[in-house]
This record gives C-alpha cells, sequence and structure tokens, in this order.
C-alpha cells in the first residue's frame, strides 16, 4: 500500500509541469493579487458605501479578513505599483520623483533591471506568473526590456500604463469620459503579451476581457502553483462599464464602474472554488492608492479618511485590504494591525518556500501572523513619501506629518517643525493636532525617521523622462 502511494505520488510529480503534484500536501499555494485603480477606502460595501453594491468583496471579507490600516506605498500608481511588486519603497528603486510622479506614455524609465520582482523569485520556484491589467512601470512599446514579461511574467494581457494617457487631441485633459464620448477620446493600448491586440482598446469591455484571460489563466495553471497578479484599469479615469453594469448603480457611473469590478472578483473566487483551488490559494485585494477626489462624481471616497490620491493624508494612502483563503483564514476577521503593501512580497515568497534575495534592503514584513491569527503585526512603523520626501511617519496609533499637502495641486506642500502629531484611532480624520501633549512620541517618531533615512541611498529618478504630454 505504502509502495503504491508513494508510486502514485512519483507519478503525480513526474507528470506536474513544474515538479509540483496537484493536491500534493507539500505544493505551495497559488497567490492572487488584485489591484484596483484609485479605488478610495469608503468605497465597497464593506468598508461602508451607502449606495454602491460590492457583494463579491462583501464576502470575501466575510469569508476573510479584513484590514481597517493598510496602505498603499505611495499615494500615485507607479511608485505604488513599484513597491508592491519588488517590497521596497521607491526611493530606493529610483521609482519616484517629486516632478513626474508618474510615468507617461512616453516616458523613457522604468523599473530598474537591478530590482528583483515578486514574479521573478516565484518563477523561478516552479510558479506560473501571469499579469492582466495595467502595467505602468515602464512604456515597453518604446524600451521592450521593461515589458512585464521580461520581468517575471509568463503571461500578459493589459494597457502599458493609465487608461487616460493616450488622449485623442480633441479630449479635454483630464476629464471624466462620458459614454458616449468614448470611441473619440481615449486611445489606450491593449496588448497580449507583446502584441498590439486593439488601439483604441474598448473600455467598456476592458473589466470583462481582463476577467475572462485572468479565468482562463488560473484553468490553465491549475495542476500547478501560480502567481496572479490582476491589476484593474478602473475605477481610474475615465469610467467605463460594460453593458450589462451600465446605469445600474444608485452611485451612478463611478458606481457602475466599481460593481462591475466586484463582479469580476467573484468571477476570480468563483473559478477557484470550481476547480477546487480555493482551500490552496491566497486571494488578496487592495488598491494603487486612495481616491482621486478632484474628478468631482468621477472620482471615489475615502470615507471618512482625510483627502485622496495625490496626498500623504490618510485618505491618499489608506486602502482597502482584504485576505481570502478558506481553511487558513479565520472568516468574518477584521483586524486593526498595521500593514501595508510592501508587505504582500515577503509575505507571499514565505508562503512559496523562497528565501528573500540577500545583500539588498527590503521594507516589508510577513504578515502571516496576522493572516492566520497567530499575533500582532511584525509592522511598527510605516513611511509615507510622495515623490522622493519623506513627508510623514506612523507609529502605533500616532502619525507625524513633516510636509503635507492636499490632493493633485490643490496647495502647495507646507513644512512643519515641530511635526503634526494625529492620533489615528482617536481621530482617523486627522483634524486635531496633538503633538504639543506628546513631546516624547513627537522625538520617537523623528528618532524612526532618522533611522529610516540612513538605510536610504538615493538614486537617480527612473521616471525622468521626455515626456511633453501627459
Ligand atoms: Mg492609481
Amino acid at each position: 500500500m505504502k509502495r503504491l502511494l508513494l508510486a502514485a505520488l512519483t507519478s503525480a510529480v513526474l507528470l506536474s509541469p513544474a515538479g509540483f503534484s496537484a493536491g500534493a500536501a507539500s505544493r505551495p499555494p497559488n497567490l492572487v493579487i488584485i489591484l484596483a485603480d484609485d479605488l478610495g477606502y469608503g468605497d465597497l460595501g464593506c468598508y461602508g458605501h451607502p449606495s454602491i453594491r460590492t457583494p463579491n468583496l462583501d464576502r470575501m471579507a466575510a469569508e476573510g479578513l479584513r484590514f481597517t490600516d493598510f496602505y498603499s506605498t505611495a499615494e500615485v500608481c507607479t511608485p505604488s505599483r513599484a513597491a508592491l511588486l519588488t517590497g521596497r519603497y521607491p526611493i530606493r528603486s529610483g521609482m519616484c520623483h517629486d516632478r513626474f510622479r508618474v510615468l507617461r506614455r512616453n516616458s523613457t524609465g522604468g523599473l530598474p533591471a537591478d530590482e528583483i520582482t515578486l514574479p521573478e523569485k516565484l518563477k523561478e520556484a516552479g510558479y506560473a506568473t501571469g499579469m492582466v491589467g495595467k502595467w505602468h512601470l515602464g512604456v515597453f512599446a518604446i524600451k521592450p526590456e521593461f515589458h512585464p514579461r521580461r520581468r517575471g511574467f509568463g503571461f500578459y494581457l493589459g494597457l502599458p500604463h493609465s487608461n487616460d494617457m493616450d488622449p485623442d487631441p480633441s479630449a479635454p485633459k483630464g476629464a471624466p469620459a462620458r459614454l458616449d464620448q468614448q470611441a473619440s477620446w481615449w486611445r489606450a493600448p491593449l496588448f497580449r503579451n507583446e502584441a498590439l491586440m486593439e488601439q483604441p482598446a474598448d473600455q467598456t469591455k476592458l473589466t470583462g476581457r481582463y476577467t475572462e484571460e485572468a479565468v482562463r489563466f488560473i484553468r490553465e495553471n491549475r495542476r500547478r502553483p501560480f502567481f496572479l497578479y490582476f491589476a484593474h484599469s478602473f475605477p481610474h479615469v475615465p469610467l467605463f462599464a460594460s453593458g450589462s453594469f451600465s446605469g445600474n448603480s444608485a452611485r451612478g457611473l463611478y458606481g457602475d464602474v466599481v460593481e462591475e469590478l466586484d463582479w469580476s472578483v467573484g468571477q476570480i473566487l468563483n473559478t477557484l472554488r470550481k476547480e477546487g483551488l480555493d482551500k490552496n490559494t491566497l486571494v488578496f485585494f487592495t488598491s494603487d492608492n486612495g481616491p482621486w477626489l478632484t474628478q468631482g462624481e468621477a472620482g471615489g471616497s475615502a470615507g471618512l479618511l482625510r483627502d485622496g490620491k495625490g496626498s500623504t493624508y490618510e485618505g491618499g494612502m489608506r486602502v482597502p485590504g482584504l485576505a481570502w483563503w478558506p481553511g487558513k483564514i479565520k472568516p468574518g476577521t477584521v483586524t486593526r494591525e498595521l500593514a501595508c503593501q510592501l508587505d504582500l512580497f515577503p509575505t507571499c515568497l514565505a508562503l512559496a518556500g523562497v528565501e528573500l534575495p540577500k545583500a539588498r534592503v527590503f521594507d516589508g514584513f510577513d504578515l502571516a501572523p496576522v493572516l492566520f491569527g497567530k499575533g500582532a503585526s511584525p509592522r511598527e512603523v510605516f513611511f509615507y513619501y510622495r515623490g522622493t520626501q519623506l513627508y510623514a511617519v506612523r507609529k502605533g496609533p500616532f502619525k507625524a506629518h513633516l510636509i503635507t499637502r492636499q490632493a493633485y495641486g490643490a496647495d502647495e506642500p507646507m513644512k512643519h517643525d515641530p511635526p503634526l502629531l494625529f492620533h489615528l484611532p482617536h481621530d482617523p480624520s486627522e483634524r486635531f493636532n496633538v503633538s504639543a501633549n506628546h513631546p516624547a512620541v513627537v522625538a520617537d517618531l523623528m528618532q524612526e525617521v532618522a533611522k529610516h533615512r540612513a538605510t536610504v541611498v538615493p538614486v537617480k529618478s527612473q521616471l525622468e523622462e521626455v515626456a511633453t504630454t501627459k
């Protein structure tokens, strides 16, 4: 009997593409990261939105774990994504810049070759790696070395950058698109691997198309460990929903778009259930930065948090964070532990049984204790950067602002000496500066800043560019 079992296991190992046997206890888990673009802290039902319906994300939270204090690593797209895929503050990789804080469609910079990405490490370990959606880490039509397939992903389908970055000259700058204006205003290119499939991409079909490809990737790789990075293009403006979602939401077009995104998450979770992969897959849902408030009704909501995208107030960087893994994560857990997207890199590698690369600084922590209810978050401190400038620091309940700026150019940066100090659980909207009451806390936070700064070796920004247009 024992021999038969051994023979069966051996043949399963031999038959599987990467040396892993489907269903075997030793098989490392599948990893899925779903990233929304510009989705705010207050935009989901499970985070308190009154009129956007998100039953699938709400169910994901009910079956898994919801973070109340989870952060993106930057207040805009490019540095945030660079940090997620490298596990390092963007100041270390040069993927930040005070003036050009994101790559443009004619940028010549991109994620430096010497940065190690999460899919690269997982691929080395035998994972199938796929990406669907917005890349924004280098314009590969100009510099092919920045293509996702050169940075660890075996499969790619998506837009190279934001969906507003190829406007027709007739398009009003930054304006949210009405559905009837879509065809003539926006010319985003859709790529499948290296091939340009469609330009302008039909953005009303984008979420559906991404979802179809993500489901196909999961099905095709169900017999081996896989990593899927699903980076939605929405609800970044211009907003588009498909026919069946258009006009349905009480929140208007923005709600239609988020509700379609919620449907997409449901498709991913249902596919994992149907394929019998749910008990061996970690799915993490989050957003790259806060809501784009200056877009008016076409921008989302940070709930009770102050400000939004472009700002280092909480609304710019505290985002939804949901983790789902039936059988491993206790259903209905809500955690107030501090965590951020930098932590996904070491968390995923640890789950895959892969060691962190040596001889470089990583800024993340393995979140296993929080995910699996075994203890406190290993993260004590979080730094808020805007471009190359360190704007704020959080430790425990306290956050000190060295510099503040409201969302997207609404004012000039203001330096604070002594720093502003907010107690976030007491005052989540950052209204009451309590620095005078807590000089020792301010001193301690400034010490954390000094310790952190001593580890940062500034490198040339990779976002410096020839861009003359948005
Ligand atoms: Mg964004």
